[in-house]
């Protein structure tokens, strides 16, 4: 297939499932690799995209945004081909190496506790190395890929989180738009909307099915949770307790942040501190630094408004944290154990006065959704070194926050592009065929599988 000149594509991650995107375009022997991420449910070597199918090194990477599941595994793919070019937005380079040299450290501590031996996928170093080979373009300005094809890309805004962008490829005499992950509905800080391109000239798209299965009347409205967020918390700090919002690091725990700092401002909330813990930090100062990538009306909240949280690792600290009312923004949103949210929760529970309340995405076999529905009384640990604790805390409460599009907005969304040919990706299984089943007539519709290749029309 390689010399052919049919342009292909090929799913190597993120076909039937969310998590470990990677899809390769192919033409003239050149290959182009479309986010390169790691999947959050998998570990060791199995999170990584199915890289073997690789036949050779890649002639560029483009990256859509900084989240896990579309960047992760990029040093891993740059240490198996050095000196691979990476292209992404300007904002989406300072987050994402702040978010591997995380992973680094994330899957150190993994092996140490758990013993997975694949631990580290990568170092530091490889983070480094493969940071020096990333471009940061400018949203919307084209600009042509290095390669012997003359291939032209755009980046437009997504909507989903600081940096995160659809990718537009000009090939001759072939248009692909991959829309990467987008949200069409304001959140507190990103404006939630997806960009297209001017003259809606698409061939192909490519497109993220998140919530094709999530029915019309189960979205919730982004301002009505954050009131009735905003009523929890009060409730909770006025009966003397303290309140703790388990959120991921990119995007959740920015827009948190400054929800709550609204909430307190327009008297809603008591004027308690507001606690972020570290990988949220560094990213805020990012988010901060490109301002002008968010809402207008959003004015964001110094950094300084809020406080650093301590060594949460040391029980000794976490009950001086509690000792007084506050409210604490903390990594990771599913509460995976060990992490600070796990390990401030482990204490919260011995008591009846504070809340813990999600705010994002929890999947099924997480301590987050085994806490959400334990009943009183039952063990849970936190802690893999430390005993189970008996959960005696009731006020645990689940909010609906989403930054992906709905499965109405997708069908605007497909409809308007109007390509010959769309692919699915990104989504479970029952997602990816709705969204088949609903916008997939009078066009060619695909639900490539992890290794399947498709060849578009030219
Ligand atoms: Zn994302
Ligand atoms: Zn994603």
């Amino acid at each position: 297939m390689d010399r052919t000149n049919a342009l292909t594509f090929s799913v190597l991650g993120g076909g039937g499932e969310v998590g470990a995107s990677c899809f390769q375009l192919s033409v003239n022997g050149e290959h182009l690799i479309l986010d390169s991420g790691t999947h959050p449910k998998k570990e060791g070597r199995d999170a990584l995209p199915e890289f073997s199918l690789l036949r050779r090194a890649p002639d560029a990477v483009l990256v859509s945004h900084a989240h896990q599941d579309h960047c992760g595994s990029l040093p891993y793919l740059g240490r198996q081909f050095p000196g691979i070019r990476t292209f992404t937005t300007i904002p989406t380079v300072r987050i994402m190496e702040r978010m591997l040299h995380n992973s680094v450290s994330v899957m150190g501590m993994i092996r140490r506790e758990r013993g997975v031996e694949d631990y580290p996928l990568y170092y530091h170093e490889d983070v480094d190395y493969t940071m020096r080979s990333v471009v940061g373009q400018p949203m919307g300005q084209p600009f042509q890929l290095p390669l012997q094809t003359p291939v032209e890309v755009t980046y437009l805004r997504a909507g989903h989180v600081l940096g995160s962008a659809s990718i537009l490829l000009r090939f001759p005499g072939h248009t692909v738009l991959y829309s990467g992950d987008i949200c069409e509905t304001d959140q507190e800080l990103m404006p939630g909307y997806a960009q297209l391109p001017d003259d809606l000239k698409v061939d192909t798209l490519i497109v993220e099915s998140t919530n094709g299965a999530l029915d019309e009347s189960k979205v919730h409205d982004y301002k009505e949770e954050s009131s009735r967020l905003g009523e929890a918390i009060n409730e909770t700090i006025r009966g003397g307790g303290s309140a703790l919002i388990p959120s991921f690091a990119l995007g959740r725990t920015q827009e948190m942040l400054n929800i709550i700092a609204r909430l307190q401002k327009e008297g809603k909330i008591p004027w308690v501190p507001v606690y972020a813990s570290g990988l949220g930090r560094a990213v805020y100062e990012l988010y901060d630094r490109y301002s002008d990538y968010l809402l207008p009306k959003a004015s964001l909240q110094p950094l300084s408004r809020f406080e650093r949280l301590g060594d949460v690792w040391n029980p000794r600290v976490v009950k001086s944290l509690l000792r007084d009312p506050c409210i604490i923004v903390a990594t990771s949103g599913m509460m995976l154990e060990n992490t600070p949210s796990a390990m401030i929760a482990e204490e919260m529970v011995k008591h009846d006065q504070h809340g813990i309340f999600f705010v994002g995405y929890l999947d099924h076999e997480t301590l987050g959704h085994h806490l959400l529905h334990a009943e009183a009384g039952d063990p849970l640990q936190f802690c893999l070194e430390s005993p189970a604790v008996e959960v005696r805390l009731r006020n645990i409460k689940r909010f609906h926050f989403s930054a992906h599009a709905s499965r109405a907005s997708l069908r605007t969304y497909i409809d308007t592009v109007q390509p010959k040919n769309v692919i699915y990706v990104h989504g479970d299984v029952n997602a990816i065929d709705w969204m088949r089943v609903h916008t997939g007539a009078g066009r060619q519709a695909y639900t490539p599988a992890i290794g399947q290749s498709i060849t578009l029309e030219q």
